[in-house]
């Protein structure tokens, strides 16, 4: 086996999007041979403003919007084929990532014309980024009692209040927070909640970075004190950010990052174990990938209700809870086959090692963010009415 023979198919898919998987693929061949785009030597989304701007210019950013707001008015499917091919290569796509696939959308479906003329254009060409404001210090799963709130003042609100865990809040220009600007309605602990687009730059927004157990600084806590934003940076209806956050999940739960964070890790392995890993390894390592072509399956299936303008919560849901505990499989199984198999004793392999050791530290996230996989059984739980 050999990393070439790793590409993922999918005979199922349009033929058209075969050409376009080669032009991704040329483009990152193209990339690493002119040195502009080093193999990864972490696990996770890498961040570079100039590879995103590289990205944009092939038109990869903002795929599937109408080209009026900057984009290119493709398909969800591909859309897929692009990120898919990005991601298991470990291009560094996290300077667009977020803006991308969630906050371009939700801005596109709820954002006022004067939102989406100012912001989508700059994002599609890898201008603009985006961080999403939604977890605070005493509030993750259980969103909806949040305490940052937005107060009403002569032509806009007020902001008080702190995000946590919010991922690259220190290098992205905008925040779309999540505030309370109402007391909830008896009996609706969601109402009374807000989508408001916070510029990271305003007085009053003190941006703290923390250090993961990674060891690199990707996420941090981000407080506002008497930051003020004007009407026009209300994202929908004051009061109906709770309705506008639940439809950006199927975009945040459902797309090739919930299998694909530790493939690079597992391409490492098959390249490093060659033509002959041993049976056992070769069983594992087979077993692995009939799992992530049914997870890539479901997610792509996904893709396609998105396209169609569903909004497939409960389907996502099952998406990300297997998709991710299938990422943290592959990275108890790779090293286990590393510490167990002779291939490997004492063989000189720094990138494996390295992708290894960030991976082992890195996996206990991949349940976590976008919502737990406790939160998601529930949902899905919800959605299958045994609940
Ligand atoms: C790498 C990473 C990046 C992140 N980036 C962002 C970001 O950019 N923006 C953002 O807003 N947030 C971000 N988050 C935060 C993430 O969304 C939250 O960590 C997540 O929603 C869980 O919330 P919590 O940490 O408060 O844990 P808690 O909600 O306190 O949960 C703690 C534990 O209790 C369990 N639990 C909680 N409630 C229930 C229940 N009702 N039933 C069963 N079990 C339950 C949970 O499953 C979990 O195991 C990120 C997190 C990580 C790890």
């Amino acid at each position: 086996m050999t990393v070439s023979s790793l590409h993922l198919e999918l005979p199922a898919l349009p033929s058209e999007l075969m050409a376009l998987r080669r032009e991704v693929r040329g483009f990152v061949a193209a990339e690493r041979a002119a040195g502009g785009l080093p193999y990864p030597d972490k696990v996770g989304l890498g961040f570079s403003p100039e590879v995103s701007r590289r990205i944009a210019a092939r038109g990869w950013i903002g795929m599937t919007w109408p080209r009026r707001y900057g984009g290119h008015e493709r398909t969800a499917l591909e859309r897929y084929v692009v990120t898919e091919e990005l991601l298991a290569a470990g291009v560094p796509v996290g300077a667009h990532w977020i803006s991308d696939r969630q906050s371009g959308p939700v801005l596109l479906k709820f954002g006022t014309e004067a939102q989406k003329q100012a912001l989508l254009p700059r994002i599609a060409r890898g201008e603009l980024a985006f961080c999403i404001g939604m977890s605070e210090p005493d509030s993750g799963s259980d969103l909806a009692s949040l305490r940052t709130s937005g107060t009403r003042v002569d032509g806009g609100w007020r902001i008080n209040g702190a995000k946590l865990w919010t991922t690259n809040a220190h290098r992205v220009d905008y925040m779309i927070a999540l505030v309370r600007t109402a007391r909830a309605d008896e009996g609706n602990r969601q109402s009374g909640l807000t989508q408001i687009l916070i510029k990271l730059d305003s007085p009053g927004v003190a941006i703290r970075p923390i250090r993961s157990m990674v060891g690199v600084q990707d996420f941090n806590e981000v407080v506002f004190q008497d930051v003020f934003v004007s009407d026009a940076d209300v994202v929908g209806q004051p009061g109906h950010g709770w309705n506008q956050v639940s439809a950006e999940l199927a975009y945040e739960r459902s797309g090739p990052e919930r299998w694909l964070s530790s493939f690079r890790l597992l391409a490492e392995l098959v390249q490093a174990a060659g033509p002959r890993p041993s049976d056992a390894s070769a069983m594992e390592i087979g077993r692995l990938f009939g799992q992530l072509m049914a997870v890539r399956q479901i997610s792509l299936s996904i893709a396609s209700m998105l396209q169609a303008g569903k909004t497939p919560n409960l389907e996502a849901s099952i998406a990300k809870d297997i998709g991710t505990r299938l990422e943290q499989e592959i990275v108890r199984t790779v090293r286990n086959i590393v510490h167990a198999d002779a291939l490997f004793e004492g063989a000189d392999l720094p990138a494996l090692r390295a992708l290894l050791a960030s991976a082992q530290r890195y996996a206990p996230a991949f349940t976590i963010r976008g919502g737990t996989g406790e939160i998601l059984r529930g949902v899905i739980a919800r959605g299958l009415g045994l609940r």
